[in-house]
């Protein structure tokens, strides 16, 4: 059968241009893949500002495939949820992730919060906050170390959306709101939900070094924030420049290449110790 697969995808291979099949190939390839064995994560610090210590880091999946090698996450998430796999796989996620906290915990590491992605259709699902809710339980972690981390797109229904975050707030997570300045939603949300903190989206801190237009955006995101009681998280830092400037709005937390690239967990404890050189 997989000798059939492989034959098919060449025939589509020659219809069609290589993008779309090799949406095919990866559609095809996600539908096989062994969760468990076949994806992994990667962990990159949050540092906060004031302390200069990794308080935080935020899970990120890869996907090992045998053959094909290591394929991002842009790659595969939009396919994930248009198949509806991403509901295993973001159940996956976030369960390692625990077991993660957990194995700190017993290593005797200092606590550190993590945070987790969720797609839009797994957020949505009927079933998920009882999923989490289960998995926060048979883990036997404790949920304040856990931050979930949704975007502007799951904004989009405000009454759903409120329910849904009030449900897992009581369960006793944080809530982000990542890539926020994308998403062309109503800040209408910003009231209504009960979120711990917004994550600049990179675009918006590439240039605040350079560009006046960025800076203003970035300090204006701070200072509303700020006014609603949330704290702010910059993500995409690459310069020591861009820090200062951060530093200079009172950001509380950045993330970025500047500190560490996303890494296997080994390496990121690795790397705790080494908080001098930030
Ligand atoms: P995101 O949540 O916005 O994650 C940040 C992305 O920016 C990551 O890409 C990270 O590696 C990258 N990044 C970090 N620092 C820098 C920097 O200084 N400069 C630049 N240019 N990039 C930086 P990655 O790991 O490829 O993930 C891409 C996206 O895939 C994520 O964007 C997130 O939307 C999605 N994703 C990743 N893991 C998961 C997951 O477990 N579940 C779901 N649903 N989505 C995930
Ligand atoms: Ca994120
Ligand atoms: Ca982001
Ligand atoms: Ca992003």
């Amino acid at each position: 059968a997989k000798k059939e697969g492989r034959n098919n995808y060449q025939f589509y291979n020659e219809k069609f241009d290589f993008q779309s099949s090799d949406l095919f190939l990866l559609e095809t390839e996600l539908r096989k893949a062994d969760i468990s064995k076949h994806f992994k994560l990667h962990f990159q610090p949050i540092v906060d500002l004031k302390t200069n210590a990794a308080t935080s880091a935020e899970a990120l999946i890869r996907w090992q495939h045998p053959e094909l090698g290591l394929i991002s996450p842009e790659k595969f998430i939009k396919i994930a949820e248009d198949t509806g796999l991403i509901i295993p796989i973001g159940e996956w996620v976030l369960r390692k992730v625990c077991q993660e906290l957990k194995a700190r915990q017993e290593r005797g590491l200092s606590p550190m919060n993590f945070s987790v992605n969720l797609s839009l259709r797994q957020f949505f699902d009927s079933s998920f906050v009882s999923t989490v809710a289960s998995i926060l339980t048979e883990e036997g972690i404790n949920p304040a170390y856990i931050t979930l981390e949704i975007t502007e797109s799951m904004t989009m229904d405000v009454e759903k959306a409120t329910q849904i975050l009030y449900q897992l707030k009581d369960l006793g997570v944080e809530i982000s709101i990542d890539d926020f300045g994308t998403g062309y939603s109503s800040l209408q949300y910003l009231q209504k939900f009960p979120i711990d903190y917004l994550k600049i989206d990179k675009s918006f801190i590439q240039n605040i070094g350079e560009n006046m237009d960025d800076c203003s955006i970035a300090s204006t995101i701070i200072v509303m924030a700020h006014n609603l009681g949330l704290k702010v998280i910059a993500e995409g830092v690459e310069t020591e420049e861009q820090v200062s400037v951060l530093k200079g709005m009172n950001c509380e937390k950045a993330q970025g290449y500047y500190y560490s690239k996303p890494l296997p967990l080994n390496e990121l404890h690795l790397i705790e110790s080494d908080l001098g050189s930030w």
